[in-house]
């Protein structure tokens, strides 16, 4: 599952909903078990020659990776449990907590609720190799 940047000047950041708006996440947050706190994600470059393509099939040779193009931004999402995260699904760093974070949460930015919408978004190097079999005939793969 992709996760979409906060905007556009952000190189980073947790995943924003735009299809549904929810009026209040004090219900959610208890029962989803914090989604949004079990990945990263950070905008990488557009590919463009061979070398930009390679690597993005590196990255998705690994667990947890995905690959993904939201508003025409290519991004690295890496499934991973924020260590400041209680079994429980508590923030142990709530009142000092990233400011990605705190942007997070309001109103149409959960994943609690529902999929995200995205333009592409790869698993696997093989899905990729795919695409740019098909989209990028001069690119050797
Ligand atoms: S903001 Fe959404 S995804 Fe994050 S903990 Fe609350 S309900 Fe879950
Ligand atoms: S710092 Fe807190 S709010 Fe931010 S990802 Fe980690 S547990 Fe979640």
């Amino acid at each position: 599952m992709a996760r979409r940047g906060k905007n556009s000047k952000r190189s980073s950041g947790k995943r924003k909903r735009a299809t549904r708006k929810i009026s209040s996440l004090g219900d959610l947050c208890p029962r989803c078990n914090a989604l949004c706190c079990r990945y990263i994600t950070y905008q990488i470059k557009t590919p463009k020659y061979d070398v930009d393509f390679d690597e993005i099939r590196w990255f998705l040779c690994h667990e947890g990776v995905c690959v993904y193009v939201d508003e025409g931004k290519w991004h690295l999402q890496v499934s991973t449990n924020c260590k400041k995260l209680t079994p429980g699904g508590r923030c142990t760093i709530y009142e000092n907590r990233p400011e990605v974070c705190r942007d997070h949460g309001t109103e149409e930015d959960c994943e609690f609720t529902g999929p995200v919408d995205v333009e592409l978004c790869f698993h696997t190097p093989e899905a990729f190799d795919r695409w740019t079999r098909e989209n990028y005939r001069f690119v050797r793969i």
